[in-house]
């Protein structure tokens, strides 16, 4: 199969990163399919060559990472005072103004998007289609948000106040689309910003940064910092002039974050266990290539991924279902991104931990069908997984592993299968293939999950059309959906003002 070829030619990753040019050329057709959300980004889907050389790496956000290092808790004292100072002004300045400026981060952002899709290539390991994609939905945040600011004051019978101070915890796996959203959420209401960018993923937080700073955010309104997990990171989150924190990461985080500080107004998304069922009314070809990209995008490195396919009946008890879903997998091609034919990448470390279980231990009655194997000599290149005879209540079943490995459970009925999906302590996405309207109906109304999603795959969620956010250990302190109609009313406190007759 094609993952067997892979072996000689996984290139090891500081060959990217050490070649002083290595041009890339890549096909036109990698943007054709994705949502031209900018027109003024459209001359960038020509260049048709991606750079990815360690001289430009190195360039790119390298002024913001360099200088913002918190030494210690005296400049982080200054650096929360200082924001907070600034978004005085910058509410100041009124909703319309804010508006515009994020209209222009918008701009900025697709004028940055070869570099923007470079860094998250060499940093993150994602493949340049995924980048690209990444990079139109941190443009749509931008806009979508400016307009959803100025709809916010229009409330009546309350006033709103928006915070003053907003930290901002994003995580590695959206490097991108995620700070921004965040980022361009609090500043949409007239927040100040730090965002501490996640430790994996510097370079792809510090040059959205310096597009929304070339777009008229000022400097002092956002602070980037980088910042050493411990003490000072403590400092930072529990302070008691942060008025929010805006994390997205794992459901432990945001334990912790509450354990320093329990009154913290924390709007978390974080961990899915995620399931898509298939009944024998399904599209088979369609759930295949769905449950594919749902799974292995990126690596199966979302909070959205597909981590089980529960498969109802005869598509379980017929072997069509499993062939043809491992022929697929076996396709995928594994590898570095600056090979454009690769379409599932590396993941973001070497596994560790529960991972490294996920990819290597089989439960009571499981059997791989396509073992994952770590590929060449780099410990972060795996082929993924695919396992069987995942039984209801066990490790598989309910615990997130956040990489490239699918299971597979078998139920007798829709309704045995809705309660395995629903059975997990987490509630994110969720997905149903079925052709069959009232099977979809009957899933519609007791799947328990934020983002349901009917004979499409489960990750991707665009702005706007599919707010995005969790129930149960999914999300803390929270009902928020981000790229939603309501998430910058959570921004701030509303106030009672009388009526006016
Ligand atoms: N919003 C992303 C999606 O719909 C997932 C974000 C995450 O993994 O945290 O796929």
């Amino acid at each position: 199969s094609s993952v067997d070829a892979l072996d000689d030619s996984v290139p090891e990753p500081h060959r990217i990163q050490n070649r002083l040019t290595e041009v890339v050329p890549v096909h036109p057709d990698t943007f054709a399919n994705t949502p031209d959300t900018d027109p003024s980004t459209a001359g960038n889907r020509e260049w048709g060559r991606l750079v990815l050389a360690r001289s430009a790496y190195t360039q790119l956000g390298a002024e913001t990472v360099g200088s913002n290092k918190i030494p210690g808790p005296a400049s982080l004292e200054s650096v929360i005072q200082d924001t907070r100072t600034a978004a005085t002004a910058w509410q100041g300045r009124g909703s319309e103004v804010r508006a515009w400026i994020l209209h222009q981060a918008g701009n900025a952002l697709g004028a940055r998007r070869g570099d923007l899709v470079s860094v998250m290539a060499v940093e993150a390991g994602k493949t340049i289609a995924e980048a690209d994609v990444e990079v139109s939905e941190a443009i749509d945040f931008a806009h979508y948000y400016a307009e959803s600011a100025r709809r916010l004051e229009a409330v009546d019978g309350a006033e709103f106040v928006p915070d003053t101070l907003t930290i901002v915890a994003p995580p590695w796996n959206f490097p991108v689309a995620i700070p921004a959203g965040s980022v361009l959420a609090a500043l949409a209401v007239g927040s100040g910003v730090v965002i501490k960018a996640a430790p994996q993923t510097r370079r792809c937080a510090a040059v959205m940064v310096e597009a929304l700073w070339q777009a008229g955010v000022p400097r002092d309104v956002l602070r980037y910092v980088t910042i050493d997990e411990g003490p000072l990171s403590k400092a930072l989150i529990s302070h008691s002039d942060v008025d929010r924190v805006i994390l997205t990461g794992g459901w432990d985080t945001a334990n912790l974050f509450r354990s320093w500080r329990p009154d913290l107004p924390l709007l978390a998304e974080t961990s899915g266990k995620n399931a898509i069922v298939i009944t024998p009314s399904a599209d088979i070809d369609l759930a295949v290539a769905d449950l594919v990209k749902s799974a292995f995008g990126h690596a199966g490195q979302k909070c959205s991924a597909a981590s089980l396919a529960i498969l109802v009946g005869s598509v379980g008890d017929s072997e069509r279902f499993e062939r043809q879903l491992v022929d697929a997998v076996s396709s995928l091609k594994v590898g570095f991104p600056h090979d454009p034919e690769v379409t599932m990448g590396p993941i973001i470390e070497p596994p560790l931990g529960k991972l490294a279980e996920g990819l290597t231990a089989l439960g009571d009655g499981e059997e791989w069908l396509l073992a994952p194997r770590q590929l060449g000599s780099d410990p972060r290149v795996w082929s993924p997984g695919v396992r069987t005879g995942v039984r209801p209540g066990s490790r598989f079943h309910t615990t997130e592993y956040f990489g490239p490995v699918l299971g597979i459970m078998k139920a007798k009925s829709l309704q045995q299968a809705i309660e395995w999906q629903n059975a997990t302590d987490y509630g994110l996405t969720a997905g149903i293939h079925s052709l069959d309207a009232k099977e979809v109906n009957t899933w519609i109304d007791s799947v328990q999950a934020g983002n349901l999603y009917v004979n499409r795959g489960i990750t991707g969620a665009i702005v706007q059309r599919q707010p995005f956010g969790g129930w149960k250990r999914s999300s803390v302190g929270t009902t928020a959906k981000a790229g939603g109609p309501n998430y910058l009313t959570h921004l701030g406190t509303w106030k009672p003002r009388p009526l006016r007759s």
